[in-house]
């Protein structure tokens, strides 16, 4: 007999480069304006302080990007591009800044889809953002590299094309928090796991997804993968 009232959901699974076995989602946590060039686009204040988190379910992966529909309840779907980190060690407590490279089992590209017109709604009047970040499928995700195939360089290339046209780049350099300084802070705050996935923040140049978009998002020497808004 079961010990459960009905079959709990499978769990979220990602695929990783060279290997048959899945990487299991635990939890996603998602940084916000790390880079200082987005942050002035979205009219927020550029400075260092503390970095700003939410969160999406781990059953908004969307493994591989591919078709997806529409999401319902927007006008304005916004393209994030993001490094994501993939966790491979539960945390033992505060993770020191040099002990987080430990921590890494990988690196994806990964979209923060967002709904643009329901997070200015809530914004406006101080509401949380969840509607607005962690909705179905607002995580297309790449198969995760694992560090002994490749450890992105520090300067490496992120970028996203909508139909075949450059739209956001830059260089993971100009992130204004480090992965070693989020994987510390998250960890004053959370308690990290194997499986958490951590989206590091978009650049400049976010804008809206169409109906038969097609978009192709990468960062150089490690990851490219692509999608299309059915
Ligand atoms: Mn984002």
């Amino acid at each position: 007999m079961s010990r459960f009232v009905f079959p709990p959901k499978a769990v979220p699974a990602i695929p990783v480069q060279g290997r048959i076995e899945l990487f299991p989602v635990h939890r996603i946590y998602c940084v916000g304006r790390n880079f200082a060039d987005h942050a002035r686009e979205m009219g927020a204040p550029v400075e260092r302080g503390s970095p700003v988190f939410f969160t999406k379910p781990a059953d908004a992966v969307l493994p591989s990007g591919g078709s997806q529909p529409y999401p319902s309840a927007t006008s304005e779907l916004h393209y994030e591009v993001e490094l994501v980190v993939a966790l491979g060690r539960d945390a033992a407590g505060v993770i020191a800044r040099e002990d987080a490279p430990r921590h890494v089992f990988g690196h994806a590209v990964g979209l923060d889809l967002t709904r643009r017109d329901l997070q200015a709604a809530a914004k406006a009047k101080g509401l949380p953002w969840d509607v607005a970040k962690a909705f179905d499928r607002s995580a297309p995700i790449s198969a995760i590299v694992p560090v002994e195939e490749a450890w992105p360089a520090a300067d490496a290339l992120l970028w996203l094309e909508v139909n075949g046209e450059r739209r956001q780049q830059a260089r993971l350099s100009d992130m204004i928090f480090s992965v070693a300084d989020i994987l510390h802070e998250l960890s004053l705050r959370f308690e990290l796991r194997a499986g958490d996935l951590v989206f590091m923040g978009t650049p400049a140049g976010v804008g809206a997804l169409q109906h038969g978009d097609r978009w192709l998002a990468g960062l150089d020497g490690l990851a490219a993968f692509s999608g299309r808004i059915a």
